[in-house]
């Protein structure tokens, strides 16, 4: 999701200037963009970096000798656009005027009399492309690591000239690709030859003389020997990109953010013949709107957690991790298998996959070899190295084939019997200082390790399917747990770039315990007479990119309804044992809907699913979304209480990143807080108030159980 960078309003963009003489084309300017850190931090701009730009471009133009002007950004980053530190809490009027002051010197450059070029050298993303695009003409190195206009993703628009200049000079469909569709798919990042094939630069250049390269192109611009690119824009299929687009974000977000549509608006406006100065005041006007809105806000908010937040860690402990040089994952089911292949290619080291069935072992080996196949058709591998890692893996019946492990994983069924003799298994197989950890959706890791000679090895690693698109892992430390397993289970995390939020051993942990409250509130809804789909469409108006019953087919009813059990058992006053829910989990049906005939309901749900004959009355769209999210308020409270995680925000960032909860409800906790359902249900609001480090659980302290 979105480059991983660490964006700091601490640090201030300068821009130098410098100049060339160059015997073909005269004197040139060369603007370089540079915060002074590395590459982590990327160039941003705040007011400071703003007038630095501008200061330099005021110098160069006044300057009647120079005849053309290179920009560039810092070694592997170009620039990462706007502060998004300063748009927390920014009203109307300061967003007005951020988009304006941007405009204001964006425009300058723009009116340049001698030519400019954008020399795109790394990372460029949001304002940072717009500067860019403001140019005459731009090279963009075949190594920069990602282009993107996240604007959308965070519930605004580009609003220092993309929207007017992307549809001029790159056309309307990629300009639609670029803003709306890829912030709006998982906010994709491009890859630099997909960027310049959808034309946002005109050349790509290799990364070696990128910088010669470019000032050579600058040269032959200022000469007439390489001709300014024609940009003579169509807009022929217009309306129908459009409402292919607007279908598009009714699809993802279902109108609960305006941004998507009118980020589609204001492209519209430009290829429409719009005049450009009446587009970039339009575009002020839209971050006036957008940016003070709730939803903004949450995702400015959210993004801090999922950039900063989450890579400090609570919890993890000083200790050493242990070194892992061999991996073994047993079960090589749905979540053995996607696990595999991830531990193989960021691991790097021999994997040793068991299961009790050779057919899954070998459907489990075929999906790891057509990743790694796919990684090489897409350029990503080299096929001598995918074929090393194809040699890495060792599938076995046999559980004695863990013996030298550091990591043995478990993703057998979810039955603690079974998972309790699968560690006792493997405890008198692995060396005493191999870690072993659980992937279960919601048993008791402390039970699973109860038998064991060493349970301080035990600790909870629990991923979400699908495992290559969701980043989060939940770490789940028992009191009994060392330091050194947690801390390996922390590195581990590191070395998978999935992130970790530790949570107590409580049962479901932290998203399958809140989407599982969510569901019974839902399974309410249908119980009392709605339609599944209704109850889908209901919910999905939050924003949500899935109803629950379309994700209940994702995850699997027979696991949502083992989840359910284990909840139910747990806290029984809040997770009603529904027999509807259990009576699916056993049918073994993948899910509510039959997708091969669309979103219909397959008949032996229709009739098993037992609806309330007397006295139940169908709730209304407000009232399903009413009621779901007020029993997920609920819930998290219980879960705060319970000091299930460090802090509210971790509930949120558990959201965002292992259910694809989107940005712009800032997880769950700020959208309760910022539409009053906190202070009318408790009192208080969640984010903020419970700000307080709960420790991680020590032994003999009694948690959630
Ligand atoms: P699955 O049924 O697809 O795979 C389980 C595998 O375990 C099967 O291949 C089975 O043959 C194997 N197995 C059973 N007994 C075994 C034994 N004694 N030794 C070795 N292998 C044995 O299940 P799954 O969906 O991959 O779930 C696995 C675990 O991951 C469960 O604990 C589940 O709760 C958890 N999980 C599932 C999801 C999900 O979305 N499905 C997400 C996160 C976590």
């Amino acid at each position: 999701m979105g480059a991983d960078l660490t964006v700091t309003s601490e640090l201030i963009t300068s821009c130098k200037v410098t100049y060339l003489d160059s015997p073909a084309a005269g004197r040139l300017a060369i603007l370089t963009l540079d915060n002074g850190a590395d590459h982590r931090k990327p160039n941003t701009f705040g007011t400071q970096g703003l007038a630095s730009l501008r200061a330099a471009v005021e110098e160069v133009g006044a300057l009647s000798d120079v005849k053309g002007v290179l920009l560039t950004g810092k070694p592997f980053v170009f620039a990462a656009g706007a502060d998004l530190g300063a748009f927390e809490g920014m009203d109307e009027a300061g967003a007005r005027e951020a988009a304006r002051r941007g405009h204001e010197v964006f425009g300058r450059l723009r009116d340049l009399p001698c030519p400019t070029l954008a020399a795109v050298n790394g990372v460029c993303l949001g304002g940072g492309l717009e500067l860019a695009l403001s140019c005459d003409y731009r090279t963009l190195s075949a190594s920069a690591a990602g282009v993107a206009f996240p604007e959308v993703f965070l519930s605004i628009v580009p609003a220092w000239g993309g929207t007017q200049l992307a549809p001029r000079v790159a056309g309307f469909g990629n300009a639609l690709t670029v803003i709306v569709g890829n912030p709006l798919n998982n906010n994709r990042v491009l890859r630099a030859a997909q960027a310049a094939q959808l034309g946002l630069a005109d050349r790509l250049l290799p990364a070696t003389d990128f910088f010669e390269a470019s000032l050579a192109t600058l040269e032959g611009l200022v000469t007439g020997r390489v001709p300014l690119p024609a940009r003579e824009p169509s807009s022929d299929g217009l309306d129908e990109a459009l409402a292919t687009a607007r279908r598009a974000a009714d699809d993802r977000v279902h109108g609960a953010t305006r941004a998507p549509y009118v980020a589609i608006d204001l492209i519209e406006f430009a290829v429409r013949g719009g005049d450009l100065a009446e587009g970039l005041r339009r575009e002020e006007e839209a971050l006036a709107e957008l940016l003070p809105a709730r939803q903004a806000q949450a995702a400015v908010y959210s993004f801090g957690l999922t950039q900063q937040r989450v890579k400090r860690q609570p919890w993890r402990p000083a200790a050493a991790p242990r070194r892992i040089s061999k991996v073994g994952i047993v079960g090589a089911g749905l979540m053995g298998a996607q696990l595999g292949a991830l531990f193989l290619q960021r691991f790097e080291v021999p994997l040793v996959l068991t299961d009790i069935d050779a057919g899954v072992l070998a459907q489990a080996r075929r999906h790891i070899d057509a990743e790694l196949d796919q990684r090489v058709a897409r350029g990503r591998l080299r096929s001598g190295k995918a074929d090393h890692l194809k040699s890495l893996v060792t599938t076995s019946t046999d559980v004695a084939d863990h013996a030298g492990a550091d990591f043995v994983l478990e993703a057998v069924a979810e039955d603690l019997e079974l998972k309790q003799r699968i560690f006792g298994d493997l405890e008198a197989v692995v060396g005493a200082g191999c870690i072993l950890a659980t992937n279960t959706s919601g048993l008791s890791v402390t039970d699973m390790a109860a038998g064991l000679t060493h349970p301080d090895r035990v600790v909870g690693f629990h991923f979400f399917n699908p495992v290559a698109i969701l980043p989060l892992v939940e770490v789940v430390p028992t009191r009994a747990t060392s330091d050194e397993a947690l801390a390996t289970a922390f590195a581990a995390a590191t070395t998978l770039r999935k992130s970790a939020v530790p949570c107590a051993d409580t049962p479901g942990f932290v998203v399958n315990r809140l989407l599982t409250r969510f569901m019974g509130s839902c399974g309410q809804a249908v119980n009392q007479g709605s339609e599944f789909a209704d109850v889908d469409d209901a919910i999905k108006e939050l924003g949500l990119p899935m109803g629950p019953f379309e994700l209940l087919g994702l995850v699997g009813p027979a696991v949502a309804a083992h989840v359910a059990r284990t909840l139910h058992l747990a806290y029984p006053d809040r997770f009603v044992l529904d027999a509807n829910f259990q009576m699916l989990g056993s049918s073994g049906l993948p899910g509510v809907y039959d997708w091969s005939k669309g979103r219909v309901v397959y008949q032996e749900v229709t009739e098993r699913w037992q609806v309330a004959a007397a006295g139940g009355q169908r709730m209304t769209a407000a009232e399903v979304r009413d009621s779901a999210v007020e029993a997920v308020a609920d819930e998290i409270v219980a879960m705060l209480d319970e000091g299930v995680v460090a802090d509210a925000r971790d509930i949120d960032t558990c959201l965002l990143l292992g259910a694809g909860w989107p940005f712009f409800l800032g997880g769950i906790c700020k959208y309760l807080d910022q539409t009053g359902v906190s202070k009318k249900r408790f009192g208080r609001s969640l984010v903020g108030v419970t700000d307080r480090a709960v420790a991680r659980p020590e032994p003999g302290l009694p948690v959630g159980r």
